[in-house]
């Protein structure tokens, strides 16, 4: 994709690049020292109606074209995204604020969806199942739903993106992206290689802009068949309500308020670890980061010394330097948000262990840097304990049973990824039965997924699934086909 103008990246539709209809743009700015990296269209009504009709023209040709070859296309994908991961990487940290080495995995992440959904192309299994009656045959099969808009967040920028755009590429349909404020600079290289890989015109169309502009007109559009969205409960909740409402099928992958618990049989030291970098990486700015860690009171002093220890000695600093542990906060916003969480412990009366406020020290006072924060002796009911903050901040919560622990861990309204720390196979087992959530690890942090396993949570996080075959259930609809003979 060619720039408009100097730094002006305009929108992708029908294999042009163009600006927006209005001429405005958005101004992309980095977090860690406030530079303009580039301006992307503001793109409205207008813009979106124009990526739908392309890439409702583009779906006819596209739908009929043989699944292995779709595949074939991502495996390109795939091997181009392994080539260019460096500069994807860099582009990630740069505007975003992800260290090094978690944007080189967020675009692993991509490379690796683009190979398993290469793979569905070959397979994308329907049932044969034994009819009724003699001289019948019935079958199911999985049919592409036509134009799909994909909505996305900045925290995985590459990732999320490929995790829906793969599936539903290799399933038939096509496809119109609008990708967050905050990162779509991932978004132009992810688009600038799905036509390196070959995909024909208008099968794949970016179009750039606010979420309550080019998003709601997206979602509002009749052409669009069905919407894919990740993001917050609060957005995700009124798109489901318009998409309901418009008749188009509907995904959404929510926020989180995951944890992690201790009990009193735990490797402490393996839960430190497990729990600094599931509540401190990226920032805390992951949908399953770990904001609450449920600890039972005979490990509770042990366990928040050596948790205070390591979150002190975390090294903020620019996320392009390989020596960074923890990089900005996205925008000045979250930076509010996270601050505006510190008054509400102090009013809830949680105890302030570490961090709590912004870090200025030398070149950190030009991003949004907040130390790494946690709170003791913080209520299960409290604000702090309850609410998604997305930032650097956990709070500790003393448990005297397994029993206690369980019912902490299911009593918040979301229900992501959560996890327990034991030496006791029996407990491990029944934590497995009894935490109510989409994903759950024994004796790991609550983070990092396996593109092979479905991805997504129970209540406010959203019910659907991402990757893995389920992947495919967003995309697709299932047709059950009966042959008299
Ligand atoms: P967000 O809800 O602010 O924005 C997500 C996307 O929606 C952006 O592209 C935005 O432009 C768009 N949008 C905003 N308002 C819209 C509207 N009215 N109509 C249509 N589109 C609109 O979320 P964010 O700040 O980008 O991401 C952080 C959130 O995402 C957190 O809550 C996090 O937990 C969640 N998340 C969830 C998962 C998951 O798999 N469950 C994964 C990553 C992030």
């Amino acid at each position: 994709m060619t720039e408009t103008r100097a730094r002006s990246v305009g929108n992708h539709i029908g294999g042009e690049v163009r600006e927006a209809a209005s001429g405005g743009w958005f101004e992309n700015r980095s977090p860690t020292d406030g530079e303009l990296l580039g301006l992307y269209a503001r793109s409205g009504a207008e813009d979106v109606g124009r990526a739908v009709e392309k890439a409702r023209a583009a779906f006819e040709g596209w739908r009929l074209y043989p699944a292995p070859k779709r595949g074939e296309i991502l495996y390109r994908a795939g091997a181009l995204m392994a080539e260019r991961k460096e500069e994807f990487a860099r582009a990630m940290s740069r505007e975003m604020g992800k260290v090094l080495s978690e944007a080189r995995g967020d675009v692993q992440e991509g490379i690796d969806m683009a190979f398993f959904a290469a793979g569905e192309g070959r397979r994308m299994l329907g049932d044969t199942v034994p009819a009724e009656l003699p001289e019948k045959f019935a079958m199911s099969i999985r049919m592409p739903i036509g134009v799909v808009g994909l909505i996305t967040p900045w925290n995985f920028p590459v990732a999320i993106p490929s995790w829906k755009s793969f599936p539903a590429l290799v399933a038939g349909n096509t496809i119109v992206l609008k990708p967050a404020e905050d990162a779509p600079e991932c978004a132009r290289l992810f688009t600038q290689l799905l036509l390196d890989a070959g995909l024909p015109e208008g099968v794949f169309n970016t179009v750039f802009g606010l979420g309550e502009e080019a998003g709601a007109a997206l979602v509002e559009h009749p052409g669009v068949a069905g919407v894919s969205f990740t993001g917050s409960t609060a957005v995700g909740v009124s798109i489901a309500r318009e998409a309901h409402r418009t008749h188009k099928k509907v995904a959404t992958e929510m926020g989180g308020k995951n944890a992690i618990i201790l009990m009193d049989d735990a490797d402490v030291d393996l839960a430190v670890e497990g729990a600094v970098w599931s509540a401190f990486g990226t920032a805390g700015q992951r949908c399953t980061a770990a904001s609450r860690l449920i600890v039972h009171e005979r490990v509770l002093d042990e366990f928040t010394e050596g948790l205070v220890r390591a979150a002190n000695a975390l090294k903020l600093g620019d996320p392009l330097d390989e020596g960074t542990d923890v990089g900005p906060l996205v925008n000045e916003e979250a930076l509010r948000k996270v601050s505006g969480y510190v008054e509400v412990a102090k009013e809830e009366g949680a105890t302030l262990l570490c961090g709590g406020e912004r870090a200025t020290e030398g070149d950190l006072s030009k991003g949004n840097f907040f130390r790494p924060t946690i709170w003791g002796g913080v209520d299960p009911g409290m604000r702090i304990a309850q609410e998604e903050i997305f930032g650097p901040a956990v709070c500790v919560i003393p448990v005297s049973s397994y029993e206690e622990a369980v019912r902490v861990n299911n009593g918040t309204p979301y229900g992501l990824s959560s996890a327990i720390y034991t030496r006791d196979v029996n407990t491990a087992f029944r934590a497995m039965r009894d935490l109510y959530t989409g994903i759950n690890y024994v004796n790991a942090g609550t983070i990092g997924a396996e593109i092979q396993l479905p991805f997504g949570g129970t209540k406010a996080t959203g019910g659907h699934r991402e990757v893995g075959q389920q992947a495919l259930d967003s995309f697709t609809e299932w047709k059950s086909i009966y042959v008299d003979y």
